[in-house]
């Protein structure tokens, strides 16, 4: 068997293309344009780079872009001062801190102060708290790309086993939960278990989420499996998941390349986010995307 391949660029474009559509109907009804405001603090390259990707996203989809980029020697207190200038700012739908910022600054703090309604990324403890019960917030970008790619395969997900590596409240536990919501029976493995491979081989659906290149291995696959991986690791041989893809490919039944499987879905799922909640704080139906 040969693993069909989750086109992940192709899923992104589409959805952006749909975003794009459903905010030129918003601008029309609400008169403004949705906005995202984008923070950088110093200048680590990859930062820079997601950050510019994202502003570029961001106006291609008819949305406003705000940047603000601060020195690396900022103060928390600066950075909090503008957090609550842009909570307060009617054109800002969307908030986004990137992260790593430097260590002198308490990242949760900063997180904690961004307004649960304009947390597009989903990372502020309320936004977990309501995906933990199944209320309206907003669900971390790249599960949530996961899961729209995983629906893609499977329309009816209720019933299946997944397993979910890796444990992170970005992406690990966030995908956990989405999983639980769509019926799934949902096992996640981490570092302290005792038989990883045990636990993949029983999955239909396995997301790898654990940041080590190349771990699951081509036989810790069911056969027929549907495999997401989440992983980004630089190595000499370049850009490389957290699943042996060569070996994967033979054994799954679909399975997400890296580069161009769940990346993509990332920034895709924040303008859609973004989307979302100008369309609720305007009091208008957002468009199912
Ligand atoms: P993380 O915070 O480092 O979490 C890694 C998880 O893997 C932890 O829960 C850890 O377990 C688990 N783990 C580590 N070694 C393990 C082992 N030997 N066996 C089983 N589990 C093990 O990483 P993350 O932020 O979730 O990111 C994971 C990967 O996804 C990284 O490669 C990252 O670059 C990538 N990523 C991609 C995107 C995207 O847009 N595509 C977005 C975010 C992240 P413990 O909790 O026990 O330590």
């Amino acid at each position: 068997m040969t693993a069909a391949i989750i086109d992940g660029k192709a899923h992104a474009a589409a959805l952006r293309g749909r975003v794009a559509d459903a905010v030129a109907a918003f601008r029309e009804r609400a008169g403004r344009a949705p906005g995202l405001a984008v923070v950088l603090v110093g200048e680590d390259p990859a930062s820079a780079v997601y950050v510019r990707n994202k502003g570029k996203a961001t106006r291609e989809a008819g949305m406003a872009s705000f940047e603000h980029r601060l020195p690396a020697d900022t103060d928390a207190a600066t950075l909090l001062a503008l957090v609550a200038q842009l909570n307060a700012d009617p054109a800002v739908d969307g908030i986004l801190v990137q992260l790593p910022l430097p260590a002198h600054i308490d990242a949760e703090a900063v997180l904690l102060a961004i307004d649960p309604d304009k947390d597009v990324d989903g990372f502020h403890p309320v936004n977990a708290g309501r995906l933990a019960i199944g209320a309206e917030g907003f669900v971390p970008c790249t599960p949530l790309g996961c899961l729209m790619l995983l629906k893609d395969v499977h329309p009816q997900l209720a019933g299946l086993e997944a397993v979910v590596i890796g444990r992170s409240n970005i992406v690990g536990k966030p995908m956990a939960q989405l999983l639980l919501q769509q019926s799934c029976t949902v096992t996640i493995v981490h570092s302290r278990t005792r038989d990883v491979a045990a636990h993949t081989r029983r999955a239909d659906i396995l997301v790898a989420a654990v940041g080590i290149p190349r771990f699951v291995q081509g036989d810790w696959i069911k056969p027929g499996a549907t495999v997401i991986d989440v992983g980004i690791n630089r190595t000499d041989a370049g850009l490389v998941g957290d699943v042996d893809f060569a070996a994967a490919q033979g054994l799954a039944g679909a399975i997400t390349p890296v580069p161009g499987g769940v990346g993509p879905m990332t920034i895709a799922c924040l303008i859609r986010n973004t989307y979302v909640s100008a369309c609720r704080r305007e009091a208008l139906d957002a468009v199912a995307l």
